[in-house]
């Protein structure tokens, strides 16, 4: 059986204090939910302490947006992974598609980003996804296949055996439009083929989260879907209840 994940990715919203305001709104309403869900809530960097802080005995686990490419020294504005470990971090989203489009990351920085979080113990959640016009055409296999070649093929077994994959269709990312759950499915089929192609049998225990304005209107009918295993939430994980609401998805 693997794991069920509802993850927040919480962007550039919420100053600290309405944070942790949020996580506490979780917290409360958590109960509501199997108890076979794991929350992860993902907020802006300033707020990681307070929040791993507020979180302590709540069951709910805290991830990062982003780590820097390299370990430490003169890269101005860069948080690293090791600071983010330091606060009692365990996850960090690498890949998302904001990042790769208005940040130029590309499969060669997410591999040292790669490595700088497992060296420091966090838990990548990758993300992959097509755009629109690669949807339209025909080229989404093509262009998911790349992202995970290029970044998941070089890790370790050992190393594979913990990563999530996130699949997001930039199409669907706070647009209000979700991927159909066969959609989901069939993308979710075809990234655990890929992985099987490299790691083996270990593919089968791959977390994989859809994304893209999941809600939980739609929630139950995608975590419903053999091969999807919970969600990378955006705007709705910003309202408690809705993010509560996603989860009783399962
Ligand atoms: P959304 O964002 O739920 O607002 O579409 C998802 C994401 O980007 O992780």
């Amino acid at each position: 059986m693997r794991k069920k994940v509802v993850a927040g990715n919480w962007k550039m919203n919420t100053t600290p204090a309405e944070g942790v305001e949020l996580l506490k709104g979780v917290a409360a309403l958590k109960g509501d939910v199997c108890s076979c869900v794991n929350f992860i809530v993902i907020p802006p960097f300033t707020h990681l302490s307070e929040i791993v802080k507020n979180a302590k005995g709540t069951g709910i686990a805290v991830g990062a947006q982003n780590c820097a490419a390299e370990a430490k020294g003169a890269y101005t504005g860069e948080v690293s992974a090791k600071m983010i470990a330091s606060l009692g971090v365990e996850y960090v989203i690498l890949g998302h598609s904001e990042r790769r489009e208005y940040y130029g990351e590309t499969s060669a920085t997410l591999n040292k980003k790669m490595v700088q979080a497992y060296e420091n113990n966090l838990i990548p959640i990758y993300c992959v996804g097509e755009k629109l016009e690669e949807r339209e055409n025909g080229k989404y296999f093509d262009v998911v296949r790349a992202q995970i070649e290029e970044v998941v093929f070089n890790l370790t077994p050992e190393q594979f055996s913990k990563l999530i994959i996130a699949y997001e269709p930039v199409w669907a990312i706070g647009t209000g439009k979700t991927a159909t759950a066969e959609q989901a499915q069939e993308i979710h089929a075809f990234i655990r083929k890929v992985l099987a192609e490299k790691f083996g049998d270990a593919a089968a225990n791959t977390v994989i989260l859809y994304g893209g304005s999941c809600k939980p209107s739609n929630a139950a009918e995608l975590f419903a879907k053999e091969d999807v295993d919970g969600g990378l939430i955006g705007g709705a994980a910003l309202v408690a209840s809705d993010f509560i609401g996603i989860g009783k998805g399962f």
